[in-house]
Parts: C-alpha cells; structure tokens; sequence
C-alpha cells in the first residue's frame, strides 16, 4: 500500500473521529459519517450505511445513485448483521468487491448501523483496508453512542429545567397563598395594638380574625410538609384492619351539612354490610376528603355523589358531581406535582395551592392502586380511586399528619360566610375586588367605618360596578380569577368615563416587578401584602383628595376654557391633546371626541401641498418647550378641507402638581390675512405699472398681476387709433377669441351695471377695469370662474389699477422705440406672445403659477439687464429657470 493511500485514510478516520460531536441527532451522524467516507472514492467509490430497525436492514433506495448495485449490496449487507461480522462478497461490472461491516455501539450486542463499501479494486486481501473498515465502523459505533448519550443528557437537562421552573412558579403561587393569612394576622393584630382603647368586642373581632388565620396558616404548613415528606419518600401506610362502609359514611356523615347549606345534593350510596380492609385510615380519609371539597368547591350548583364498591380484591371509592368540570387535556395536569391550571372562575373558592390532587394521586399510589378521572367542561367531573383490599405494607416511613374532617370543613366556612356590610350612604363610595373571602372580609370590615363599600370578587365584576355606578375609589387585589388587578386599572384607564378614577392595588407579590406592572398599568397606588390597616387607610384617603383636587381642576379648566371666546386648545408636553374647547371646534370642525391628537395633528396643512407653512408651523410646536412660547400667524385646514389662517399665541404653563402644558389661544385671521395680501398684490401691481418703461412688460403686469389679483381670466385691451389689441394670458389674441360678454363689456367702454355694487352685494360674473370717464381704449376685464360678489374695497382698487394703468400705458407708448404708437404696440403684441409663451412653458415645467412665473421671468431680467422679450425667447428654447436661461 502506498504511503499516500494510508495518509488518504487516516485521514478520513480522523474526520470520522468529528462526526459524533457535530452531529445533532442519532441519524444525522450515518448522515455525516456516509458524507466523509465518500471522500475516499480511491479506495471505495460506492458508500452505503443502511440502518438496521427492529432487527431488520433498512432496503436501499432504488433512487439510489449507486442503484445498480444495492440489491447486491443489501444483500450482503444482511449477511454482515446475521454474522456480525465483515463479510466480503466480490461483483464485476466495475465494481471488484462489496465488503460489509456491522457498525455496533460500545456495551451493545446487536448492531445499529450496517456500512457496506464498493471498492473498485480486489482489497480482501489488504490488512491495511480491512483495519480501516473495522476501524471506521468502531469509530462511527462510537459516535453514535456519544451521540444517544448527549441527547438523553440533554433531555435530562430540559426536564429538570420544567421541572425547576414549575417548582419556582409553584413556590411564587404558594407564598401568595401564605400571604393572605398573614397579612389576616398583621393587619388585625397591628388594630389591636394601636387601639388600646377599642371595645372589647371589636378587639374580640379581630383577636377570633388572627385565631382562624394562624389555624389556617397552621393547616397550610401541615399540608406543605407532608407533600415534601411525600416527595421525599418519607411517608410509609400504617395498616390496620378497618371497616371502610362505616368510615366513608361517617365522612359523609360531617360533610352532609356544608353541601346542604350550600343547596348542592349530596347522594352517598354505600351498603349497609361493613367493608372490612387493612388500609391506612388516615390516608383514605385524606383522599376522601380532598376529593370531597373539591367536588363542592367546584360545583355551584347540581348534586355530588359518594360511592363505595368492591370488586375481586379491590374496592373503588367514586366521588361525582355536576360542576364546571375540567377539560380533556389538563387531566393529567391535575395530579402533576407543581402543576398550576389557570383558577376555575367559576368556583365557590379561589384559594388553593394546587397540592390537593397531587396528594390524592401519590397517596393512593402508596396504598398500591390508581386515581382514574372521567370528566369535560360542563359536564362535571368523576374521580374513582381504586385500590387493593389487602394494602401491602411498605417501607419504615412516617405516618402522615391526620388532618380530619374539622379542618376541611374550617376551609368550606370560610368560603361560605357571607361579609356584612354596613351600608353607610354619605361616606365617599370604594369599591373593593378581592377574590378572597377572608381578606375581603377584613377590608369591608375595617374601612367600612369611613367608606360606602361595594364588595366584588374579581376584575370584571369590578369593572361592571364601576361602570353601573361610579365609585370615588377602587381597592383591587392584583391575582384574581378572570380579569386580573393589572388588566382591570388598563380597561379603567381606557374607558373615558372612568379614566382619572384611583385604584390602588393591593398584593401579595411584594417583588419590585409587579409594582412596577401596576404603576405603569395606571395604577395610582400599590401596597403588598401584608400591610398595616393605617398606611392602607392613609393612601386611600389621600389618593381620593389628590383624584378630586384633580378633576376639580378638570371641572375648572372646562368651565374657563368654555367660557371663552377663543379658540383655545390644551397639550401636555408631549403634545398630547387634552383639552380643546367650543370655539376650536367651531374654527377647525375638530372635537377632543374625535382624538387622540398627537402631532402632527390633522389641522396642520399637508406638507407636500404646503411644505413652507407646514415647516412654519411645525417648528413653531417642535420648540415651544424651550422657547417657551407660541406666537405668529399660521395656515391650519379646518376637518371640511378649507383653509384657515390663525393667528396663534401659546405659552408653556405648569400647574400645581408640576405638570408642564402647552396653552394656546387661536383667532381666526383668514380675512385679515386677505386682505393683508391683497394690499400687498395691490401695491406690487401699482408698482409694476407705475415702474414698467416697456409695453411687453407692461402688457405682461396687466395680464397676470391682475389674474392674480382677482382670481379670474383677464383680458387687456390696449388701442391706438382705431386699432384695438387684446392680450390674455396666452398671448395677443383676436376678438373671435374673446368670449363675447367680455368683449361687450370692454367695447361698453364704462364699467357696466354689473359692476356696480347693489347693497348686501350681488355676484356677478365679470368685472371691468376702466379709467374714469371711459378715455382711451385703455382697459380691462376679469372674468371669474363662479360670479362672486365684489366688495367696495376691491371695486376701489380695481378702479385705481385701471387708472394707473391707463396712465402707465400713454406713458410707456409716448417713450417707446418708434415714434409710431401703433409700431409699438405691434412690437409689445409680439412681445407679449413671446412671455405668454414662456410663462406656459414655466407652469408647465416647473409648477408655478402664471402670476409666480413672470415674476420670475421680470425678476430675471431686472436682475441680469436682459430684456424681456429676450429672456422669453431663451426660456422658450432653453425650458430653463428665467435666472439661467
Ligand atoms: P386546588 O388547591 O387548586 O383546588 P387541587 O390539586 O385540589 O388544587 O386541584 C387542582 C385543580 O384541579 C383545581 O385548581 C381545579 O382547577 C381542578 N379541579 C379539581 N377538582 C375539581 C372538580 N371536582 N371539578 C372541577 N375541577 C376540579
């Protein structure tokens, strides 16, 4: 063999040595394994690992690559598992032999895994291929345990991991449980302290309070260490001969009474004839009993059953009832150690801390038999305990602790005792959510003296009370069955009508975690169990004055902000809306029902349509904290789609409790703005007319300063002796191409009746620019789009324009180029066409209006000393800006 041949697998030996670690599962490691054997086609270029289930080899694909010779291979392959040894079988057809090793994991007999390599050459008789396959082989063997040995490891792990993980959960449930009847014994025993004085029979209240709580906790502690007694194996059956009829009936017996005051029936059907067994007594009872409770615990209404039977050796004790039941799938959860379901919302009690049926299924399994469970939602549950007539007798272990029939009836009294309220109509109204009946109880009890108490027992009770009728405060637990505390102050915030109301949550989980739920939830206050009666009094009392100096505050601000005239509006300093009044609404259709607004609020105006005056007023919000306040005037769009302009003043205000607003008060100023900018299109046009020194520019200023000016086609006309020319915003144009009325209103040379201005205002539909006196051929008309009235101000300026540009007119004629006016007038016509050309050309590519692009188009040319008409020229063959052209 050559040394590069031995290199060659050595090498793939080495790499198989990686496999086990790299690979996931037991397959992917044949997987892994096949792919690097296949690198060494020197040696053998066909690679087979064929798994080997229940004794038998896996058949090799037919859609197998190397398909022509799998069956030759699997047969050769199952020789190899019959001898469990290398078996060597030779083929021609390009292949000279099949050799086939079984691949068996340490510390096994039979093999997993079948490897079986065509090689292209005879290499039966080299020692050296014949270690390199019992070699490989041992190393895939190898891998593969590893691999099974890892995963089972990990499986370990994962369920510790569960099973830690229930533990915690399980420990977390069990100090809540543990911190009621504590916070039973603080709380009163703190009163007793502090209230020397008390009557007698108060401090005796209290002092029967701490007694039942300590008796309870006691029972609590018992059940606890028996569980872990029972999970230690600890816990050993004491047998004795006893007669389990007469047992189970007086069971029965002490229970009959709280399923009576309960109206449940309770049906027991066990025979006359004593049952005698050697069982242990106090397990059975234990079991009974759990069973028993649970049944009315869990039935509100209906009937519970206790049956005894014996069968062959065995006897099975059924207890049914006809209560919620429990789904299919969380049968087995109910006797899982550390297992929590979600509470039953529908049960007489909500305590518990989950151990009952653990206890019940363990113990029956100590006594040698099995707990079976029938039961779906609705329909009731019905546990059988079946167990062995002769208990055998087992390990040197404990008894359990007897826990008899008084101690689970302690429980039930505890569900059952109705609270009492003292109605005390006047006092402020709180509305407590407790889902135990014990610490409800103590709450109505000690803080029915200063409030009207309303008693629930979970969040949506809670919830539906508060909405039946406002309560000034509520007191909720935070664990509760159905909505719990954190869920109930989310729906109170979000429900507007209960909103600013305070909660304070009370709970058992003293952990930094849950208060902060609560706080962040909007809770006003949070105190963990177990608290002292006077600090919870003080914080109701002083969340009750602090929530009404609040909506007193509230019930101010409407008042004042109604009251005034303005449009006002209230943010808080992240731009939160939280006030708005009568007058906004009236200004910008917007009421605070329609909010939440948040900036950008929809009355700003859309950017894309007015970027500057979004910008404006965007930037004026963005910096009112710092500068401290808002003035200027702004465009808003009112919820129709007008516009409105508002001239805003807004300040940055704290109140009492050092929370930081932003007031701002709005005047509508659209008509001010109006006419604001009218005055200043009215003077900028008197200045185009008065500065012209060309008739094109002149002719130009008419045209579109005026269109501007009164949002309407206009119409120029300028004559010379007979000859009358006509200039639109397209260009010179004939008369045909003038609508008719207006080329009567120019021809009626006086500004018509229709112009006049009948009082209160008619609309009319055109408007003429005609110099006093009707002299010259000088004049103007503006067609409007819809008629419109037209107000004296506007009838004045029109007027003065009119006159203006007459005068402008003679003017510019008398000093043109040619001493013929008529030359000029033909020169500006053709002038003119040029800009009307080049203003469609810049509306057109740069979207501006007509007005803004000969503004642009003079500016251009004041600015470069071009002429206009030469500018024109340019833009129309360039398309450029008038300031590059
Ligand atoms: P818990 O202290 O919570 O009552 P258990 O171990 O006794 O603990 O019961 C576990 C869970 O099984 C209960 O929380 C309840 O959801 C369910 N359960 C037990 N008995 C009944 C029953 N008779 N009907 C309906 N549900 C039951």
């Amino acid at each position: 063999m050559s040394g590069s041949r031995l290199a060659l697998r050595l090498g793939i030996l080495a790499r198989l040595a990686d496999v086990g670690s790299l690979a996931t599962s037991a397959p992917q490691v044949g997987e892994r394994a096949a792919a690097v054997l296949r690198r060494n086609d020197a040696d053998h270029p066909l690679v087979w690992l064929l798994e080997v289930a229940d004794g038998r080899l896996q058949q090799v694909s037919t859609a197998d690559p190397q398909a022509r010779h799998s069956a030759a291979a699997h047969a050769v392959g199952v020789a190899a598992l019959g001898s469990l040894t290398h078996v060597v079988h030779r083929v021609d057809d390009g292949i000279a032999e099949l050799h086939a090793v079984p691949v068996i994991e340490p510390g096994q007999e039979a093999a997993s895994l079948v490897l079986v390599l065509g090689t292209s050459q005879i290499l039966a008789g080299d020692a050296g291929f014949e270690d390199y396959l019992q070699v490989a082989s041992g190393i895939i063997g190898a891998g593969l345990s590893g691999q099974r040995d890892l995963a089972k490891e990990r499986q370990r792990s994962e369920s510790l991991r569960e099973l830690d993980q229930a533990k915690s959960a399980f420990l977390a449930d069990l100090s809540h449980e543990l911190r009621t009847p504590i916070a039973l014994v603080f709380g009163p025993l703190q009163d007793v302290l502090a209230n020397p004085d008390a009557e007698y029979s108060v401090t005796r209240g209290r002092l029967l309070m701490i007694r039942d709580n300590v008796a309870r906790l006691n029972r609590m502690v018992d059940a606890m260490l028996d569980f872990s007694r029972m999970e230690a194996g600890r816990i050993s059956p004491q047998l004795v001969g006893l007669d389990l009829a007469a047992l189970l009936r007086s069971l029965a017996a002490a229970f009959a009474p709280a399923f009576e005051r309960s109206d449940v029936r309770f049906d027991v059907v066990i025979g006359e004839e004593p049952m005698d067994v050697v069982s242990d007594r106090d397990i059975v009872e234990r079991i009974v009993l759990n069973l028993l409770s649970n049944a009315l615990k869990y039935t509100l209404a209906g009937r519970v059953s206790l049956e005894l039977r014996a069968a062959d050796g065995w006897f099975e004790i059924e207890v049914a009832d006809t209560g919620i039941g429990i789904p299919v799938k969380d049968h087995e959860r109910v006797f899982a150690r550390f297992e929590r379901l979600p509470r039953p919302e529908q049960s007489r009690s909500t305590e518990g801390a989950g151990i009952g049926l653990a206890m019940v299924a363990e113990l029956t399994a100590l006594l040698g038999g099995t707990v079976g469970l029938r039961s779906a939602p609705g329909r009731g549950s019905t546990f059988t305990v079946r167990m062995p007539v002769l208990a055998v007798a087992g390990g040197d272990g404990e008894a359990i602790t007897p826990r008899g029939v008084d101690a689970f009836l302690a429980d039930i009294r505890r569900w059952e005792r109705p609270v009492e309220l003292h109605r005390l109509p006047g006092r402020p109204r709180l509305l407590i959510a407790e889902d135990s009946p014990d610490m409800a109880r103590y709450l109505a009890e000690s803080l029915g003296s200063d409030y009207e108490i309303e008693l629930v027992a979970d969040g949506l009770a809670a919830l539906a009370a508060a909405r039946a009728r406002r309560p000034d405060a509520v007191l909720s637990d935070v664990m509760m069955p159905g909505l719990d505390g954190i869920a109930l102050v989310s729906e109170i915030r979000a429900d507007p009508s209960l909103r600013d109301l305070p909660v304070l949550l009370l709970s058992a989980r003293a952990g930094g975690e849950d208060t902060a739920s609560g706080l962040e939830h909007g809770a006003d206050d949070y105190v963990a169990k177990p608290f002292s009666l006077t600090d919870l009094k003080a914080r109701l009392a002083s969340n009750i004055v602090r929530s009404a100096d609040r909506s007193m505050d509230a019930g101010w601000r409407r008042a004042v902000l109604e009251a005034i005239a303005e449009a006002m509006i209230i943010a808080d300093e992240t731009g939160a809306v939280t006030e708005l009044n009568e007058a906004f609404t009236r200004m910008l259709g917007w009421r605070l029902e329609d909010g939440p607004f948040t900036m950008p609020y929809p009355w700003w105006p859309d950017p894309q349509q007015y970027p500057e005056e979004r910008a404006a007023i965007e930037e004026a919000h963005t910096n009112v904290l710092e500068a401290g306040q808002i003035a200027g005037e702004y465009l808003l769009q009112h919820r129709d789609g007008r516009f409105v302009w508002a001239s805003y003043l807004g300040g940055v205000v704290e109140d009492r409790h050092g929370r930081v607003a932003v007031l701002k008060t709005l005047r509508d100023s659209t008509r001010e703005h109006q006419a604001r900018s009218r005055r200043r299109a009215v003077a900028r046009v008197s200045a185009d007319f008065a500065s012209a020194d060309q008739l094109d520019q002149l002719v130009a200023s008419a045209v579109y300063g005026l269109r501007h000016l009164f949002e309407g086609e206009v119409v120029v006309q300028f004559g010379s002796g007979d000859a009358v020319h006509l200039f639109d915003a397209t260009g010179p144009v004939g008369p045909d191409q003038v609508p008719g009325p207006v080329l009567a209103l120019l021809n009626a040379g006086e500004p018509s009746g229709e112009a006049e201005i009948p009082e209160g205002g008619r609309p009319v539909e055109r408007l003429l620019l005609a110099p006093q006196g009707g002299a010259g051929a000088t004049r103007a008309c503006v067609a409007f789009a819809r008629p419109r009235v037209v107000g004296p101000d506007e009838q004045i300026v029109a007027d003065m324009l009119a006159q203006s540009l007459a005068l402008a007119v003679d003017r510019v004629l008398a000093a043109g180029e040619f001493a013929d006016r008529q030359a000029n007038l033909e020169r500006a016509m053709e002038s003119h066409r040029l800009i009307g050309q080049a203003v469609g050309i810049l509306v057109e590519r740069h979207r501006l209006t007509s007005d803004q692009a000969f503004a642009a188009l003079r500016r251009a040319s004041q600015d470069r000393n071009i002429r206009l008409r030469i500018l024109a020229q340019r833009v129309i063959d360039t398309g450029l800006d008038p300031a590059e052209a």
